[in-house]
């Protein structure tokens, strides 16, 4: 991909990681998976927009039966102090008694996934696992068991390959890096 710094919404990026050096992590997190959930045919939980390039990329080297259905999630302020309400949208399969991994862009603070887990968990399924592209355990403010890591990475913000900044900068098969 070069060296070459690039620009969206006057902001400068720097390359930061390769589509081969993605393929390599992706695959090989992919070969855990097979491994882990062998016989068991996952339903994987793609959280969408993000998401979208890594799932691709990974499911395509899952190996064994497996379900895929993407969702969104959105979140509103409570009535009562106690804060956030998480609806998951397009989850319209039977999750119960299922084996659920949900496949996510990155977890930077966290709090997705914190409210996401029980509302899932509430539909009582036999388990659930996260698959992060990118983790960011700095960041990280909530109590949350991150499985399946493609590549941590520090506190920083990164763009390309399903991420976005301000709407542009999904289509890039490579991840840039704010300077
Ligand atoms: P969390 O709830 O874990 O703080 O953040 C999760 C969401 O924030 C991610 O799914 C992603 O959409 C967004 N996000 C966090 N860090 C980054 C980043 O470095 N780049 C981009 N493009 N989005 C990020």
């Amino acid at each position: 991909m070069g060296n070459s710094h690039i620009t969206i919404h006057n902001k400068e990026f720097r390359p930061y990681f390769s589509a081969v050096q993605l393929d390599e992590v992706v695959t090989s997190l992919a070969a855990r998976l097979s491994a882990d959930y062998a016989g068991h045919k996952p339903l994987f939980v793609v959280v969408l927009t993000g998401g979208f390039m890594f799932a691709s990329d990974l499911l395509k080297r899952f190996v064994g039966d497996c379900e895929i259905v993407f969702i969104r999630v959105a979140s509103y302020e409570g009535t009562d102090s106690t804060g956030v309400v998480q609806e998951i949208l397009g989850l319209r399969e039977e999750v119960q008694d299922r084996h659920l991994i949900i496949v996510e862009d990155i977890v930077d603070t966290g709090t997705t996934m914190h409210h996401l887990m029980p509302t899932l968990l509430a539909k009582g399924p036999a388990s659930v696992e996260i698959a992060a592209l990118f983790f960011k355990p700095a960041s990280l403010r909530h109590e949350l068991s991150v499985r399946y890591v493609a590549m941590e990475i520090p506190n920083d913000f990164v763009v390309g390959y399903g991420l976005d900044y301000d709407g542009l900068g999904r289509n890039l098969p490579d991840v840039y890096v704010a300077v």
